[in-house]
């Protein structure tokens, strides 16, 4: 027996140290945010290594470890170095999609590839189904090629393949299954896989040659899995299957945590543990070391009005801290400036920009964050996505503006020539572009002078005339439209936001998401010139890697991470939760987004900060918004209100200068009189008491008012 236990086992409190220490059988680590789940398993890993290796041979080759990201696997491959002192080479430590491809690539010719086999995006899966669909003369205006691939998708993850398949969905009367067959052949003889695949294949494999199966449930002695309550059922059956000989599987997860069942993932897995391992043990952590007490509380109680939870208790020992801000601002705008004022004040007093992160409930939302922080200078990143400016959609869009108003544009031409689809090939821009060469003019320019000669077919010639001819057309509607009204036009007519509202694509809710959000944000600038100036000096604010920089992310995006101040603006019914959730899904849908309001206020080591705007501008417009039910969820002796809307009735406790003065100076002066909502009215439903108590400080202000503001402020603008 070892003298004296190892330096990294010193730091854990018992029941951690149990999980680390029982290495040999099936075991669970059920626990909430913060309880150091990331930690056992990390520990676990290091001490396999240094006990086993000893006494039992252990070679890393035969540890099976899965993280949720890559990058979560790089953080625990230096973690573990650093406890052991050396670095290990040679484990199965990664994503279930890397480690399924490295599983595969050794046995690819099993299952009908090559073990060079490439992986497809996307849109490389649409494009083949769309070749396979035209092949059986499907008609895709009626069932798109990206509707199919989400069905296919999903019978993936939850491990079916095509002879599988027993249920039938509405597509293509009843021929999904059948184009689900024919895709797979066709991925065959490409010697391709999508992503789904890599696990599926293995199913396959394990199932046609049990001895290979038999092969790496003997190597794989243990099993270690994070996150598991968002494995899905495809993830959950691969495990199984190579967890059944040692039976050394080790999971960790928290069923509060559970936000990717949209994507296929079973909480009930984590149910199924102890039928499937029978004798499994089962430890639970209830001693957060993330979270300050307020904090803490606050997320636990909002969680409590979920049904249907395991339950647990949490603790802390760390100090009092701050509560949970909660604050009210008057609009968009407002709450990005707040947060810019707090970033600003957290590094006057010595903070680093790395330690703070803004987590939003969607994409679209990091544009106001963004630029305020350019702004300000601070430097940013945003992780798990482009910035706005340069995301797809935006870009496109941006080169339609610039054709409105620079009509000799070449690069935004060329980029919308074609998109949405026009029939615009390689040959045709080829003459466009040999004819602006010898002229010495522009693409436009050229396109303008080769649609009345004989250079262009007659088909081309109508498509980009066409085109030009909507230009001028949308170009003079300047003259008496405002350019906001003028860029909604243009989106409409030319068929670009029409491309994404029938897409199939599941980005795609997100995409008109971010339009939307360009057009409220070009009604911040004067005209479109003012506008695009702006947008190319956002775009010219090259970010110094070295610095320090406040992180900007999806609330998806933020699992198993923590900083010390965290902030969560947006908390308005629609927003968050987001309305879609809750159309899609009912109740359930609910639940998931409060489960991410949970993960977004357990991110938090020493502050979170909870925002939300009493006015949001939509497209052109402003509507009101009505804070968030799990704001009425937070319990009030550990939240801090600071209500600053406008309406008056807040608590002044607010630190003076919070507010840009001269955006103060435009509310309207009659603010102050308006009748103030109790409650939620018809827009949403309340679930749960909360906060029926905590009185109408923070309720907004009736629909009528709603217009003659709306009026307002566009006017001032
Ligand atoms: P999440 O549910 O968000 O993934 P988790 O349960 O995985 O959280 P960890 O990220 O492992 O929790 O740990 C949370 C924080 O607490 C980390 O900063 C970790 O280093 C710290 N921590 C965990 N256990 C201990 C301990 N015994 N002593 C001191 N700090 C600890
Ligand atoms: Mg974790």
């Amino acid at each position: 027996a070892p003298v004296s236990a190892p330096d990294y086992l010193a730091n854990l409190n018992a029941e951690q140290r149990e999980a680390v220490e029982t290495l040999d059988g099936p075991l669970l680590v059920l626990a909430g945010a913060g309880t150091g789940k990331t930690r056992v398993l990390t520990t676990r890993l290091a001490h396999l290594l240094q006990v086993k290796a000893q006494t039992e041979h252990l070679h890393p080759q035969q540890i099976l470890a899965v993280t949720f990201t890559n990058r979560a696997a790089k953080e625990m491959q230096e973690r573990v170095a650093h406890a052991l002192g050396h670095p290990v080479e040679g484990w199965w430590l990664g994503t279930f999609h890397s480690l399924a491809a490295r599983l595969l690539r050794r046995h690819a010719e099993l299952i009908g590839l090559q073990s060079n086999f490439s992986i497809l995006d996307s849109d490389d899966q649409v494009r083949l189904l769309k070749q396979i669909m035209d092949a059986e003369q499907i008609d895709q205006k009626k069932w798109p090629a990206k509707q199919l691939m989400g069905i296919i998708q999903r019978w993936k993850d939850k491990g079916l393949s095509p002879d599988r398949v027993n249920e039938s969905v509405e597509f293509a009367n009843g021929g999904a299954k059948y184009l689900y067959k024919v895709y797979q052949q066709r991925l065959s003889v490409l010697n391709a896989a999508d992503f789904g695949d890599l696990l599926l294949h293995c199913l396959t494999l394990f199932q046609k040659h049990p001895e290979i199966l038999r092969r790496y449930q003997e190597t794989f002695r243990y099993i270690l899995v994070d996150e598991y309550q968002d494995t899905n059922v495809a993830q959950y059956l691969w495990l199984r299957a190579l967890a059944m000989v040692h039976r050394n599987i080790c999971c960790v997860g928290d069923d509060d945590q559970a936000i990717y069942s949209w994507r296929g993932a079973e909480v009930g897995n984590i149910l199924r543990f102890e039928s499937d391992f029978p004798g499994a043990k089962v430890v639970k952590l209830e001693q957060n070391y993330r979270s300050t007490p307020h904090i803490l509380a606050a997320a636990s109680k909002l969680i409590t009005f979920n049904d249907g939870r395991l339950g647990k208790e949490l603790w802390t020992e760390l100090d009092t801290g701050e509560k949970v801000f909660v604050k009210g601002v008057w609009d968009g705008p407002a709450e990005a400036r707040l947060v810019g004022e707090d970033i600003e004040a957290l590094q006057s007093k010595g903070i680093g920009a790395a330690k703070m992160a803004i987590l939003v409930r969607a994409g679209f939302q990091t544009r106001e964050f963004e630029e305020r922080l350019i702004t300000l200078g601070i430097p940013y990143r945003v992780i798990g996505g482009p910035r706005f400016y340069e995301r797809h959609e935006i870009r496109d869009a941006l080169a339609y503006v610039r054709m409105v108003a620079q009509p000799d544009d070449s690069l935004a031409f060329e980029r919308i020539i074609n998109v949405p689809k026009r029939g615009v090939g390689k040959a045709t821009l080829q003459i466009l572009h040999q004819y602006s060469r010898d002229q010495s003019v522009s693409l436009p320019m050229a396109a303008r002078d080769l649609i009345g000669t004989e250079e262009l077919k007659p088909k081309m010639r109508q498509a980009i005339g066409g085109l030009l001819g909507d230009f001028t057309r949308w170009r003079e509607m300047l003259t008496n439209r405002s350019h906001v009204e003028v860029l909604e036009t243009v989106l409409d007519e030319s068929g670009y936001t029409d491309m994404w509202r029938t897409s199939k694509e599941i980005e795609a809710a997100g995409r008109l998401e971010n339009l939307k959000e360009l057009v409220s944000a070009i009604g911040e600038y004067e005209n479109l010139t003012t506008f695009l100036e702006h947008v190319s000096l956002v775009m010219e604010n090259e970010q110094n890697t070295d610095q320090e920089k406040v992180t900007i992310m999806t609330l998806h995006g933020a699992k198993g991470l923590e900083f010390d101040y965290v902030f969560l603006p947006g908390w308005e019914e629609g927003v968050f939760p987001h309305q879609r959730a809750m159309d899609e899904s009912g109740v359930k849908g609910l639940e998931e987004e409060r489960r991410l309001a949970y993960v977004g206020i357990t991110r938090a080591r020493k502050r979170a900060t909870v925002s939300y705007a009493a006015n949001r501008r939509i497209y052109n417009q402003w509507q009101s918004a009505l804070p968030s039910r799990f704001v009425d969820e937070l319990p009030d002796e550990h939240i801090e209100r600071i209500s600053d809307t406008g309406l008056g009735g807040h608590g002044g406790n607010h630190s003076p200068g919070a507010w840009g003065s001269d955006d103060w100076m435009k509310m309207p002066s009659w603010a102050d009189e308006t009748p103030r909502r109790d409650s939620y009215g018809s827009g949403g439903s309340k679930t749960g008491s909360g906060g029926s108590s905590t009185g109408g400080e923070r309720r907004f202000a009736s629909a009528g008012w709603q217009d003659r503001v709306r009026k307002n402020v566009i006017d001032v603008k």
